[in-house]
Formats: C-alpha cells, structure tokens, sequence
C-alpha cells in the first residue's frame, strides 16, 4: 500500500515540475516512512543472508520500481545476487609448530586460520621477517628477501610519516602484495604498538569466535585478494620475542625502532621453517545488492555510470540476549538513514534526470567487510569501464543540527568542486576531516570503488554545532547496539543532509569533465585510476 501512495504522489508531483518552484525538495513523510520501515523490528536487524535482509531488499526494489528507476540487476531484475562463503576454523584442525620452539599451544602462543578457496591443507615453509610490509618509493620492505614459498611475518603499524588512510591502504592490499611475491602464509607479531589498539587476549578473543566471509565470483571461485596466502594468523608477544631470540635484530630491538618516528625495521629470513596445518567449515550463501538506473539525458555521456551507494544490511539479531533485553538491531542510523536518504536523491534526480546515467545500489554485506560493494565493483551489471564515479552515504549521525559537512575523498578528485559547489549552495561550511586518523574514507563501501580506479565521494556531518558530542554520543552508546532506534534521528537535519546529497549528484552527473583522480594522487595512481590531464579525450 506504501508503495501505491508513494506511486501516486510520484506521479503528481512528476506533472507539477513544470509549475512548482520546489518539485526537488526532499520529501520529508516519505523520507521518515523509509527510515521507519526500514529500522522496524519486523526487518530482524537486516542482517545480510537472513530473511530480515531479504524484506528490506524486497522494500527498496519496491520504491524503486514505484519511481521508475529501470530494473539494474541480474537478468531484468532489481536484485543482483552476491553469492558468498562463510568460513571458520574446524575445532581442532589448526595448528603450527615452529622448528626448534618445542610444543606450541592453540590461543596461548598463535592463532592461525584457512582460506575459503581450500577446506584444509598443511603449508611447510621457511619463515621471513618483512617488517611492516611496506613497498614505498623510497622504502621497500620486500627488497632484501625472497618471500617465493615463504611464510611472511609483519609488524603492526609504520612510520609517522604515513598517513593513516595510507596505512589502512597498506595493510588491506598486504596480502595481495605478499601473494604476488609468492608468498603462502602471513602472520602478525603482537609488539607494543599493535598492544595499544588490541590487546593479544582480545585477538584470542576474536579470533577464536571468528568466523570470516568472502564472495565467490561468477568462475564459482571464492574471492581473496591474495590467492596463494592458504594461511594466516598471530604469535603471542611471548611467542614473537621467542621467534627473534638470537638474531642479529631480536624483539627488544624491534620494540625500541618502532617506537621511533622512522620505524626503521630491517628484513630478513629468520633461517628455519614453520609447519601451519589449517582447516575451515565452509557454509555458502546468496544475499541480494538492489539496483535501480536512472537514464542520463545527454547520449554523449551515456557510457558514463555515476554509482550512488548506500548499505542496506546491519548486524542483525543478538545471538546471545540476556533476560528482557531488546535483540533487534535496528540499525536506524547504520543505515536505514543512508538507504532512505538515497532514494530521495534518487526520486529528485528522477524530478529532472541529469546528463549521465545514474545507478543506485542498496548495498548488502557492507558489515561483512565490504562485501557487497566489493563483489559489485569488481562484476558490475554495466561494462567496468564505464563506472566513472562513486558517492556513497553510510550513516550520517543525522541527529543534530548541523552547520558543516566532511566531504572524504573528494580533494583527491575533480569531484571537489561538485562538491564545494553544493555545499555553499545550501550555507554550509566544508570542514576539513577532524578525525583523519581513523581513516574513514578507506572504511566503508566507496573504498570498493576506489580500489577498481574509480573516484569517490562520501559526505558525512561535521562537528560544528554540537556535532562533535552529538557523533561522540552516539559511536559511544549506540553504534552497533540494540538502541541505534529510529528515536535518534533529526528528520529535518536528515532532510537538509539529503537535499546537500542530492545537489553532489547532479552536479557530478553534471560535469562537464569525466572524473578523474588528481595528478600524483595516491589511491589514483595506486589503484590505476582515471588521472585528470591524462585522460583520453581530456585536456
Ligand atoms: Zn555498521
């Protein structure tokens, strides 16, 4: 019935454009009704691969196809289908013995975990020692070693002079980085500084109850960035001092360089072998992304596919609830707001369809670890190369009134001043990340994107105005708890967020350019991206 009212008032204001000043305003009742449904108990937490998913998947197909966004799915469909595996190391198939260490113990010394592409296997191989994994211009980590065979140990952490989005950068792709050396198994030494993010009792803690996932490609094999890694895992601080005992460069050396600015950590074969059996449960799933396409206006740029995202999934329903507690997360601001906030874009681009073609995903499995994202940007339902942009929203702490936004990414791209453009539009200040250590922008789903070449925008709120206790307030009480209830949500702060996200889609669909990635830029370059001056047919 929601979906006929909404049809209805579609059409209406479809026919009004012409006459009303504000046919692109942000509906506000139907902005609230989305984040209601969306965030109600009966959705079960949305949790990705779960029936309460697949409701909410069924709901946004539904506004989609009420606005007239074009089925941009699987085969005619708004759904495509994200297959995936989930694995988790067998009870006692895991181990690892270290020539001359004696008898080792499971969650004492060393965890270890498989692969999803191999239930289970045994790696024999001589262990190196690569420092922090860092293949910089002026600093190559891998350049005095043979990893061929090799299981690779690596450090937390690195120089002071790497920002944390090129750290985060570093630590995602260092197992791909370690596989295309050859490499078959990777483990992490706790030291100090890792001790002061996760202690080793906490990793235990998380790795023994972990379980991991990945999507399988259309070739029916499962995803890993580093295929030839079969093994990974941690060693104990105990373990790690044991490790380096005798060497020229020992524990107590490390401990000492990494608290230095330079982190200056040799390479080296450590001279014996290790022995890591593993072995995983295997469990497959299907969970849908929702995508919708909007036809751009200009043919010109009609193989130029601006992809706005939002994720649809949350963490589902707590596994462990204690007598009379709520066990739903409802996940109102993560991020029934983001998938509510952009359907309205949708709508209002709709009102007066911009130049290029628009697709608007409802992402799954972004709490998985990017998962559908990253399936979606490596087999997207549009030829690869003709996603050009990416402008993602993942819960705006809309609960405040906000005087300023953060716009992550877009300086490193000519999207920047699309996004100036909007935000003075509506007397908004553009704040300058406050919180660059946390890396946001390599953590939600943009960075999918990013990692295929592909600029990214993802707009968050400021810290002007209360904003920064409002934000503290809730990733302190609520964020990814039972109580991230619909109560939380500012709609007329959502509203005016949404309506600022709708102007940086246009004006990105807009542009008179392709975007591109600035000259030099980091992720642009690493990632092999479109680089402004450089492009075909550019200036
Ligand atoms: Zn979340």
């Amino acid at each position: 019935m929601l979906n006929r009212i909404a049809a209805a008032a579609l059409a209406l204001s479809a026919s009004l454009v012409a006459i009303v000043a504000h046919a692109q305003d942000v509906d506000l009742d139907a902005l609230e009704r989305d984040v209601t449904i969306l965030a109600a108990d009966d959705m079960e937490g949305r949790e990705a691969g779960t029936r309460g998913h697949e409701r909410a998947a069924g709901y946004v197909a539904g506004r989609f196809a009420a606005m007239g966004l074009e089925p941009a799915g699987d085969g005619g469909t708004y759904f495509q289908s994200v297959p995936m595996r989930r694995y988790a190391p067998t009870e006692d198939g895991n181990s690892l013995a270290i020539e001359g260490l004696g008898e080792l113990e499971l969650f004492e010394d060393y965890y270890v975990e498989g692969t999803a592409q191999q239930e289970s296997g045994s790696i024999t191989a001589p262990l190196v020692f690569i420092g922090y994994g860092l293949d910089l211009p002026d600093r190559d980590d891998f350049a005095d070693v043979d990893l061929e065979g090799a299981v690779a140990i690596r450090v937390y952490g690195g120089p002071d002079s790497l920002n944390s989005e090129e750290s985060a950068h570093f630590r995602s792709t260092l197992s791909k980085r370690l596989s295309d050396r050859g490499a078959v198994g990777m483990l992490l030494m706790t030291t100090p500084e890792l001790e002061q993010i996760y202690s080793w009792d906490r990793l235990v803690e998380v790795s023994s109850h972990g379980s991991s996932m990945t999507w399988v490609g259309p070739d029916g094999r499962a995803h890993a960035e580093g295929p030839n890694i079969l093994a990974s895992g941690s060693l104990s601080p105990d373990l790690s001092r044991e490790l380096l005992a005798g060497q020229e460069f020992d524990y107590d050396d490390l401990v000492a360089a990494e608290a230095t600015p330079e982190a200056d950590l040799p390479s080296f074969a450590l001279g014996r072998e290790i022995t890591i059996n593993f072995a995983s449960d295997f469990a497959d799933i299907d969970t849908p992304n929702v995508i919708g396409m909007l036809p751009g206006s200009d043919p010109a740029v009609a193989d130029e596919y601006i992809v706005l995202t939002a994720h649809l999934d949350h963490v589902g329903i707590q596994p462990t609830p204690e007598e009379g507690d709520d066990e739903i997360f409802n996940g109102a601001l993560d991020n029934a707001v983001g998938v509510a906030s952009m359907i309205q874009v949708a709508r209002m681009l709709g009102e007066e369809p911009p130049r290029r073609p628009v697709l608007v995903i409802a992402l799954t499995a972004e709490e998985k670890g990017l998962l559908g994202s990253s399936y979606n940007a490596a087999n997207p339902t549009v030829p690869a190369e003709q996603v050009v942009a990416n402008v993602n929203l993942d819960m705006p702490v809309a609960t405040y009134d906000f005087a300023d936004v953060v716009a992550f990414g877009a300086e490193r791209s000519n999207l920047n001043p699309q996004v100036e453009a909007a935000v003075e539009q509506f007397g908004l200040t553009l704040s300058p990340d406050p919180q660059p250590e946390q890396g946001f922008f390599t953590r939600s789903d943009q960075y999918s994107y990013v990692r295929r070449g592909v600029p990214a925008v993802y707009l968050d709120l400021g810290f002007a105005n209360g904003g920064e206790e409002a934000q503290g307030l809730v990733f302190d009480q609520h964020y990814h708890e039972p109580s991230d209830e619909i109560d939380l949500v500012n709609f007329d702060a959502l509203a005016r967020f949404t309506a600022v996200n709708h102007a940086i889609a246009r004006n990105v669909a807009n542009m008179a350019e392709t975007p591109a990635w600035q000259a030099g830029d980091f992720f642009g370059t690493n990632f092999g991206g479109r680089i402004l001056g450089e492009a075909a047919g550019g200036e």
